[in-house]
């Protein structure tokens, strides 16, 4: 028998388990499908589990560790009685209501939950070169988030991977901590935007290192220096830096939703108004759906907007 809910959340950063915390807070009794705890892409928490310390979160004058955050945000959810299962969906069918979630077995005959609405917080990933031992320094070197990390790296000489505008903007952003930031580029010619370019160009503080890849990165609990490989000569040579900031790109997390949900060219759902996606009563919020700001404290905001118009939608079409 499936198990029948007003509203199923679908991913646990901040965006899901604001969602949890308004929807919870309306008595609508969310469920909360937060993923597997082995992922590295869609894990319950979010990206913030990827990271060490956080200082941009508005409440927390001394900063606070990101995991630390999120179960805090997740303590706060269950306390006004939203559930919250480590679960991973693995079907959706939105094409009429009540929608249909599948966890386990995508062809089981029955769904295992039925839901008037749902919120798609399922977040985004952060394109990784994939080298050993690159996860595993996510906070102690490694990031992807030159807003989140950058203040610690104050007199630092750190790198950069990747050509496009979010590089740029990155190794731009970093100069006002690091003394030399190195944007490496694998090839000669950068893809970002020619403002953007010129922005780097011009900083005394970035050093283009053009034709270049990184091949590994080095130091066991913290970074200590990465190795590069030139890629018209194929020499290698070592970067001696504390930082390296990967800003390849992101992956919004929506294989799910294709061909049911609207989404952009790059898979980032599309909303609006508010919340709303294409589909009555299915409302999206955080990263999955933001191209530009992607920090925690809009997800959250986003959240609370989306489970605000999931109660009004509640409100108007199923309890009325
Ligand atoms: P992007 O435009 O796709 O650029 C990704 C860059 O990473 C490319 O230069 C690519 O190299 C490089 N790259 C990809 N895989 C790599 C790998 N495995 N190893 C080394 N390098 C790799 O991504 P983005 O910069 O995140 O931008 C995404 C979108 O957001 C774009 O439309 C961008 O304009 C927009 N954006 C806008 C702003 C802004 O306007 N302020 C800021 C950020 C992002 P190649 O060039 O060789 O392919």
């Amino acid at each position: 028998m499936s198990e029948s809910h007003n509203v199923v959340i679908i991913g646990s950063g901040p965006a899901g388990l604001t969602a949890a915390i308004y929807a919870a807070r309306a008595n609508l009794e969310p469920l909360v499908l937060e993923g597997e705890p082995s992922s590295t892409s869609d894990q319950p928490g979010g990206q913030l589990m990827l990271t060490t310390d956080v200082e941009n979160f508005p409440g927390f004058p001394e900063g606070v560790m990101g995991p630390d955050l999120m179960m805090r945000f997740r303590e706060q959810a269950q306390r006004f009685g939203a559930q919250t299962r480590y679960e991973k969906v693995s079907r959706v069918d939105l094409s009429e209501r009540p929608f249909k979630l599948w966890v386990g077995d995508p062809d089981a005959a029955q769904p295992t939950y039925l839901a008037e609405s749902v919120i798609v917080s399922t977040g985004a990933q952060s394109l990784m070169l994939g080298l050993e031992g690159e996860r595993e320094l996510i906070g102690y070197g490694v990031s992807t988030c030159a807003t989140c990390d950058g203040f610690f790296f104050r007199g630092h000489t750190i790198a950069v991977v990747g050509g496009g505008d979010s590089a740029v903007e990155e190794a731009t952003f970093l100069t006002k901590f690091a003394d030399k930031v190195i944007l490496i580029h694998r090839r000669d010619e950068l893809r970002a935007s020619k403002i953007m370019q010129d922005r780097a160009f011009n900083n005394p503080k970035i050093e283009m290192l053009w034709n270049h890849e990184v091949t590994q990165i080095n130091g066991d609990k913290k970074l200590a220096g990465v190795t590069v490989r030139n890629t018209l000569t194929g020499d290698l040579s070592e970067l001696d830096v504390t930082g390296l900031f990967v800003a390849i790109g992101h992956r919004p997390n929506t294989d799910l939703f294709k061909g049911q949900l609207d989404m952009d060219e790059a898979g980032y759902l599309i909303t609006g108004p508010g919340m709303a996606t294409n589909v009555p009563g299915v409302f999206a919020s955080g990263d999955v759906q933001d191209t530009t700001y992607k920090q925690a404290i809009t997800a959250a905001g986003s959240g609370c907007q989306a489970a605000i118009d999931a109660e009004r939608w509640l409100e108007a079409n199923v309890h009325a």
